[in-house]
């Protein structure tokens, strides 16, 4: 499974510097959900193929009162969520009462955490990290975040191989992974139960602990498949505190676990803000996407037509995703579903010969050539398969980096036509010779 990374420190420690180090993320995913997370960034990035999601918990100082003890306390659910904790230090100010609290808290916690001395450029980073030691955590590492020093060597220790990792996920949970993932209330639950139906569940893995979803095998015409159950459902005897049940985590999990992501989103509700959140991690985790528009049973006509309109123009940069409009009370549009998935799959898994893209690359460019850049045409040669879920297609020229955005639309566009890539996003590297 995806690792989770928590960063914890007090405030101007250097925390969203190495976010941003880390993840490279376009936009943090800052989302309210129902009051969760209010000052919480999430984003997600890799090292040397292993991905991870990484939080920044915001800042900690160890003696909240009121409103911030309630935010401080959030913060210490994350860090329970997490798999790794980052315990960020400033090097360059020296130890403070703070960090004394927050190691603290992290010790009353339980969890295992990493000592992160920040900003030991322009000093000897062994001094700059003496005092910390009495702080007892066992493993310190010493950095420089805005100097992006000391961290990949950091994630190198921190994190497992990327091959291992997929290794044993594809053992554990065989077939196509789907996850379930929306908002609370959505309806999740009964769309699991749903799509498992009357299937038989071959395995049944109980989660390790609450904050994990549940992975369930099973098997439907002749195909495996694992459903990722974010909401947890077959686990759930009463209909608790919805909100207590939701995790941005265990979401974002789901999502980098998946092959498919269905995004169930409530039609008496049309699409908000938090469902954009959701896709926007999406597309960022290159997952492919089919989206469930669900308890379309009992809308009137007038109320669906409003609910695709409003899709169709919020959406409209997706438009290689399926929409399905379902009800998972009644069981309608959810078998079809099925048949989305698949494709989804075989777009995210293809694999196509280099003679293939090459192909395809030449005759976009008889269709449109590349601009000139300073009086040169920008030529590109040929491409080849560098990856899959996502799908990533490397192509070789020269002056690639002045290659236009709305060429690379339009490049990525062909390829989508021609290559029947459904619910997939397809990545492209440029590569330059000169
Ligand atoms: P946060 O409040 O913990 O998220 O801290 P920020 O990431 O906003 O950083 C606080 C300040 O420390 C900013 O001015 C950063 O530029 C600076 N800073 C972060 N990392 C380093 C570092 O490695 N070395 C130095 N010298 N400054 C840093
Ligand atoms: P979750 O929090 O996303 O797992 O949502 P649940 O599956 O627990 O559903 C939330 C509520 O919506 C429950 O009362 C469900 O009965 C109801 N619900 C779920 N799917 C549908 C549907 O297709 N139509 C209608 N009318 N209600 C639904």
């Amino acid at each position: 499974m995806t690792p989770v990374i928590a960063l914890v420190g007090r405030p101007n420690v250097g925390k969203s510097t190495l976010f941003n180090q880390m993840t490279r993320t376009r936009d943090a995913l800052v989302a309210d959900f129902a009051g969760l997370t209010r000052d919480r960034k999430y984003g997600e990035g890799q090292y040397e193929g292993q991905r991870f999601i990484v939080i920044d918990t915001g800042g900690l100082t160890g003696d909240e009162e009121g409103i911030d003890a309630e935010m401080a306390r959030q913060s210490m659910l994350a860090v329970e969520e997490a798999d790794i904790v980052l315990f960020l230090v400033d090097g360059r100010a020296g130890l403070t009462s703070g960090d004394e609290l927050i190691a603290n808290q992290l010790r009353r916690t339980g969890k295992p955490a990493h000592l992160v001395v920040n900003k030991t450029d322009g000093q000897d980073p062994d001094v700059a990290a003496s005092e910390f030691y009495q702080l007892g955590f066992e493993s310190v590492y010493l950095i420089a975040a805005s100097h992006n020093r000391g961290i990949r060597s950091m994630l190198e220790d921190l994190l497992p191989a990327a091959e291992e990792v997929e290794q044993d996920s594809a053992e554990r949970y065989p077939g196509i992974r789907i996850g379930v993932v929306g908002r609370p209330n959505v309806g999740k639950s009964t769309l699991v139960n749903r799509m498992l139906g009357e299937e038989r569940v071959v395995v049944y893995d109980m989660p390790g602990t609450t904050r994990d979803s549940v992975y369930i095998p099973y098997e439907r015409q002749g195909q495996e498949y694992t459903l990722i159950d974010t909401a947890g459902v077959r686990r759930r005897k009463s209909v608790r505190e919805t909100v207590e049940k939701f995790s941005i985590i265990k979401t974002l999990q789901a999502i980098e676990d998946s092959h498919v992501v269905i995004l169930v989103i409530d039609a008496r509700e049309g699409l908000v803000d938090q469902d954009m959140h959701l896709i926007g991690f999406v597309l960022d985790a290159g997952r492919s996407l089919v989206i469930a528009v669900n308890k379309w049973d009992g809308m009137d006509s007038d109320q669906r037509g409003r609910v695709k309109e409003q899709l169709a123009r919020r959406l409209d940069f997706l438009d290689y995703a399926d929409k399905h409009y379902i009800s998972a009370l009644h069981g309608s549009g959810v078998g079809v579903m099925y048949d989305s998935i698949g494709e989804c799959y075989e777009s995210a898994m293809a694999k196509w010969p280099t003679n293939r893209l090459t192909a395809i690359l030449e005759d976009a460019l008889t269709q449109h050539q590349p601009p000139l850049v300073n009086g040169r045409r920008i030529k590109l040669r040929y491409a080849h398969q560098g990856g899959s879920n996502p799908p990533l297609v490397v192509v070789h020229g020269n002056q690639t980096d002045a290659l236009p955005n709305a060429y690379k639309r339009y490049l990525e566009n062909t390829f989508r036509r021609v290559l029947n890539v459904r619910g997939a996003p397809i990545r492209f590297e440029f590569r330059s010779s000169e």
